[in-house]
């Protein structure tokens, strides 16, 4: 029956609001929202007759009790959105024959809270929450804590403004990881931190949070000359003195919108503040005015949501896997799902802390979610009544593959497995010796390595060396061609630079990072195996617990024989790049996004050439930052810190 859909839907929608508004603690994930909303707001279209006034479809938000309520002068709308171009092109086509071809004003939806300022004679006098767009909460005293937020403006003049506090991402990672230190209350997204950071009663802690707004609207009805258009607002406002975002754009119909959509559902990676779209307005403030408002968002403007980076799902195993090092790890399992355009079956826990911390239970729904780049993780439990009727998960107390006791290591959070032939660990370390920021040997995947090491062809990464094509020729599906790729393959990896090898060695606590540090500064491995642990230490950038692993590492019988079976192997490093110039001596490179005409290590290999260095991260001392495409978070410390920043032409022109 319609009407027990309708109600059911009202039912979880409005308990999904309470959760997300009132606790900034959401239930499920915005994707799902946005689902049973479309439903619901469809079958009441249909069946107007079961309209309630108390429907979430006729308001938005909801207000707390923490506040002083406080009523708008001016309501506050929510907007309404698609996931789909089609509808935009619709949307825009209906307005066209209206009133007319329009220009589009394209703005990022940033993922924050909606707030409305008040400025009276150019002084900033109140801040309020949307609440339900009538009635919100003052917090006049938090907002005044956040440097975006002009306290004088430029010019004496008394008007509204509406913007989006945000919390930028790299200060949420920061918030939670302290606040898991601390064992105080985890946030699910940079969104709800903003919410619970800045609806604190104690506004000294708002004070410490790092938030920001940007202003998004003006409402001119005191202002003398009035901007006539969303575009030339915004430009005023900037004038003002309020922080609007960057990468507005001007667009002269749908088309051009969609194309500024398309551009920023690739690049939205990049940035440091979420953002969930694109908001799309009519730019002329006649049009909009004679278009209007419905119970809960404006005509004339529609929000574009990208495809979810969130989604939730039932885990339905956690699977152990043993690493390089033996560390012992939970995986996630899951019930497949639609994630950022991908189907996504598995996600990371972590370690068993985080699996304590999380309280996941086989059978449980699970928040996950996916950044450009990083494996999917677990978020967090949906904590129903179901999640407390499965029974609570207790960690393994033995290697499921070798059966091995497991241990912990001091100060570690890590279960490992300590056995060096536990074949799980065995074949992480082939998998990670012919990884590309190891020894870069193509084609050779980890159903391969599975294959080889299950058939008894390999026991260690050396013995990759004594594979012949008619090994590979033995194993399932694999047929002349590929085995002469996988054969040459490992042929070639026999004389990579010497940095390669050391990272592949996968000693303790050395990185491709310091891997490079000690070519650069030894040559040679017979100068590394005889270095002491002082000559470590002399290195900028090795401390001392780092030069007792690797001192220890060169003087260990088992290293020492396998480092000559490899030699007699053939397996003899190149000698690294001569310093041609010193032209970049003392100064430091990051390398970020990616480069269209070279990768990012033969990049290095240049600056290395010319007497520079390269760092994977951004700090004073950084002397230049190298930008490819879809740059991300270090591309904005770059700029909080005022690094200079080369663009890939740029840096091309200063190594040609
Ligand atoms: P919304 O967030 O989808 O859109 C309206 C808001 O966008 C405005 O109020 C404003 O705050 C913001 N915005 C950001 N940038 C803007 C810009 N440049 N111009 C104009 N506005 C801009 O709508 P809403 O009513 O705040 O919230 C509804 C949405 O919140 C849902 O679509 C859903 O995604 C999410 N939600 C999720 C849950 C959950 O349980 N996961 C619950 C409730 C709401």
């Amino acid at each position: 029956m319609v009407i027990e859909r309708i109600n059911f839907l009202k039912d979880e929608i409005n308990k999904a609001n309470y959760k997300y508004y009132v606790e900034d603690n959401p239930s499920i994930s915005d994707f799902e929202y946005d689902k049973m909303f479309a439903e619901l707001k469809k079958l009441e279209e249909e069946n107007p007759l079961f309209i309630t006034p108390d429907s979430p479809t006729q308001r938005v938000g909801s207000v707390s009790e923490k506040f002083f309520p406080y009523k708008h002068k001016y309501r506050l709308y929510s907007l309404d959105n698609t996931y789909e171009y089609e509808d935009l092109e619709d949307w825009y086509k209906k307005i066209v024959k209206e009133y007319g071809a329009q220009e589009l004003v394209c703005e990022l939806k940033i993922d924050g809270l909606a707030i409305a300022l008040t400025y009276e004679n150019g002084y900033f006098v109140r801040g309020v929450t949307r609440g339900d767009g009538v009635t919100g909460e003052d917090i006049t005293n938090n907002l005044k804590t956040i440097k975006a937020i002009p306290l004088k403006l430029f010019e004496p003049v008394s008007l509204e403004v509406r913007g989006e506090v945000y919390m930028p991402k790299s200060s949420f990672e920061k918030l939670n990881e302290e606040n898991l230190k601390n064992g105080e209350k985890l946030f699910a997204n940079p969104r709800n931190a903003a919410a619970g950071s800045i609806r604190q009663l104690d506004s000294t802690i708002t004070a410490k949070r790092d938030l920001s707004m940007f202003t998004y609207t003006g409402i001119f009805t005191d202002v003398k000359e009035a901007p006539k258009t969303h575009y030339d607002s915004m430009m005023y406002l900037k004038k003002l003195g309020f922080k609007i975002n960057p990468y507005i754009r001007l667009c002269k119909d749908a088309k051009e919108a969609v194309d500024y959509c398309k551009e920023w559902d690739e690049k939205r990676f990049s940035l440091d503040y979420a953002t969930d779209g694109v908001v799309i307005k009519v730019n002329s403030f006649a049009v909009q005015e004679e278009m209007g408002f419905t119970s809960r968002a404006p005509k004339w403007a529609t929000a574009f949501k990208f495809p979810p980076e969130e989604v939730t799902t039932v885990l339905k195993e956690i699977e152990i896997g043993v690493g390089k090092t033996g560390a012992v790890t939970p995986v996630a399992v899951l019930e497949p799902v639609q994630l950022g355009g991908s189907t996504v079956s598995r996600a990371s826990l972590h370690n068993f802390d985080e699996v304590g911390r999380l309280d996941v239970r086989i059978g449980d729904r699970v928040l996950v979610k996916k950044a450009a780049e990083i494996i999917p993780k677990v978020v967090k439990v949906i904590d129903d009544e179901e999640h407390y009727k499965l029974k609570p998960y207790t960690p393994p107390e033995k290697c499921p593959y070798c059966e091995t006791k497991l241990t912990t290591r001091d100060g570690e959070v890590n279960l490992y497995c300590e056995n060096p032939f536990c074949p799980a660990k065995v074949k992480s370390k082939i998998e990670f010796w012919v990884s590309k920021d190891a020894m870069d040997i193509d084609n050779i995947g980890p159903s391969i390595i599975e294959q080889l090491y299950d058939r008894g062809f390999i026991k260690s990464p050396v013995d990759l060396y004594r594979l012949n094509m008619q090994d590979f020729m033995q194993l399932d599906a694999v047929k002349e061609k590929s085995a002469f790729n996988m054969y040459n393959a490992i042929q070639n990896s026999r004389h990579n630079p010497l940095n390669r090898l050391l990272t592949a060695l996968n000693i303790r606590n050395v990185g491709k990072e310091t891997a490079e540090l000690l070519a650069g500064e030894f040559g040679t491995l017979d100068k590394i195996m005889s270095a002491s642990v002082e000559d470590f230490i002399t290195i900028d950038g090795i401390g001392e617990i780092m030069a007792v692993d690797i001192y220890e590492f060169f003087h260990d019988e088992d290293n020492i024989r396998k480092l000559e079976e490899l030699k007699e192997l053939g397996v003899e490093p190149a000698a690294p790049a001569e310093v041609s110039s010193d032209e970049f001596k003392g100064k430091t490179f990051v390398l970020t996004g990616t480069l269209q005409n070279m990768t990012r290590d033969e990049a290095s290999e240049k600056i290395k050439q010319k007497g520079g260095k390269t760092s994977s991260s951004v700090s004073k001392n950084t002397s230049y930052v190298v930008v490819g495409e879809n740059a991300g978070s270090k591309l904005e410390k770059a700029q909080k810190l005022g690094v200079i920043i080369l663009t890939e032409d740029d840096f091309l022109r200063m190594i040609s």
